[in-house]
């Protein structure tokens, strides 16, 4: 008997019909003998519907002022999906509870719609399971120190899992989705995308904070840091296959190198179109620049990606960095307001719309010229790179978003990464 996790996503939960194949499938497994921790996402579409009706009372700006309402709102989709779980596993004929995140607690920091998990208490799934219940907890959700319901940021439901996972050391954490495991690329922009068997937690941890949003990049930190078994997986396999084929479908994300078997210098492509630009120019170039600029962003709880720092030119220089374009307006008017006088740095200049576009692969390391061959491909293609970043397992570049589809499949197709032809 072992303890298991299953993630469900919005596509996978998308309807009732949907809900009773999750629980049949829930059922197959606990018929199998083991114990069974569900999480499951909001229904599709329900987060985006309860967010837009946020949108439609309060102008887009205010967003600081009522994340905590955020919160609250878009918690409830999970709370409903996975009691609708509970009931149509109790209709299979088996004993099933859910829980909302509050409720167990999962215990996070209170940075509202982008919360972070700090502790899981366990006592209480244990004790169901213990009692031969299958427990469904809420994903996306948490509670914070004062007693607020605060969510995990977009596709936090991953995250949910694998930290339930890691908290109650299961044996292993299937992420179950709307396709059959990571992939090359997205599949949905490559339809000649390969499916990987294995990839290396590295990878995964690149390519998802990259943008490939198939596991949220948290959810990948939470694995790396708790050993997590973790496997992505499609739920649209017949609910009744066999169970020891469908545990072994997918790709299992790996930890250590000698098992990544397909040994490319290049795994993965990931792309993301939700990145703006930003640039302060004319900063007086002396110490402490980049602290006063970036300080000032990070105080304000905005992550920030590729940075850069042109040579200055009669003691001026330019900054540039790239932030999640949701935090577009409000770094703009930040720096605006509060950086740029105290700075005497001329202006602040932004581009929304820009894209970027990653290769990553461990054989990176040991191969030269990868970066360079990514260069070329590109210019072949007559696309100008905005902004370049690296580390040892990727090269990321930041384009026109209107070339985005257009650099991934020719990235994809240079590297070699399609599918053998059947
Ligand atoms: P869920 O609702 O199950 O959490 P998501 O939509 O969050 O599903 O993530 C699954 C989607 O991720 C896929 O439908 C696919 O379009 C996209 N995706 C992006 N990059 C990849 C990749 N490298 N491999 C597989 N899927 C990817
Ligand atoms: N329902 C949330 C979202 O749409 C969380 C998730 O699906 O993982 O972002
Ligand atoms: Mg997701």
């Amino acid at each position: 008997m072992a303890l298991i996790v299953h993630k469900y996503g919005g596509t996978s939960m998308g309807s009732t019909e949907r809900i009773r194949n999750v629980a049949k499938r829930v059922a197959k497994w606990a018929r199998a003998g083991h114990q069974m921790v569900v999480v499951p996402s909001a229904m599709s579409g329900e987060t985006n519907r309860l967010l837009a009706l946020a949108k439609e009372l309060a102008p887009a700006k205010a967003t600081d002022s009522y994340s905590r309402e955020l919160d609250m709102l878009a918690a409830t989709g999970e709370q409903a999906s996975s009691a609708l779980l509970a009931i149509a596993l109790q209709a299979e004929g088996l004993e099933s509870v859910s829980y909302a995140g509050w409720q167990v607690p999962i215990r996070t920091n209170s940075a509202y719609t982008k919360a972070r998990i700090e502790s899981i208490e366990d006592t209480k799934v244990r004790a169901d399971l213990d009692a031969g219940r299958v427990v469904i907890v809420t994903g996306f959700q948490g509670l914070d120190e004062l007693g607020n319901i605060t969510t995990l940021g977009r596709g936090g439901s991953d995250t949910s899992a694998v930290a339930v996972s890691a908290a109650m050391k299961a044996d292993e954490c299937l992420i179950y989705t709307d396709v059959d495991g990571v992939y090359t690329t997205d599949p949905r922009v490559v339809p000649d995308a390969r499916r990987l068997k294995t990839v290396s937690f590295e990878e995964m941890l690149e390519m998802a904070s990259m943008g490939s949003k198939v596991l949220q990049i948290r959810s990948v930190e939470f694995a790396g840091k708790y050993k997590v078994k973790l496997r992505v997986l499609s739920s649209f396999t017949p609910w009744d296959i066999d169970i020891n084929e469908e545990a072994a479908s997918g790709t299992l994300i790996t930890f250590e190198e000698d098992e990544h078997m397909e040994q490319a210098i290049v795994s993965g492509i990931a792309f993301s179109r939700d990145e703006a630009k930003i640039s302060v120019l004319g900063v007086p170039d002396k110490p402490g620049i980049a602290y006063q600029i970036l300080g000032a962003v990070a105080d304000a709880n905005i992550e920030v990606d590729v940075i850069i720092q042109n040579i200055s030119k009669d003691g001026r220089t330019d900054f540039s960095f790239t932030v999640n374009r949701g935090d577009y307006a409000k770094t703009i008017d930040l720096l605006k307001e509060e950086v740029l006088p105290k700075l005497g740095a001329l202006e602040v200049a932004g581009d929304a719309k820009i894209c970027k576009v990653s290769i990553v692969g461990i054989g990176m390391r040991s191969h030269v010229g990868v970066a360079s061959k990514m260069f070329r491909v590109l210019s072949e293609e007559g696309i100008n790179i905005q902004m370049i970043s690296t580390s040892e397992i990727k090269t990321s570049v930041v384009i026109d978003e209107k070339y985005m589809e257009l650099a991934v499949r020719a990235l994809h197709k240079a590297f070699e990464l399609e599918q053998a032809p059947a």
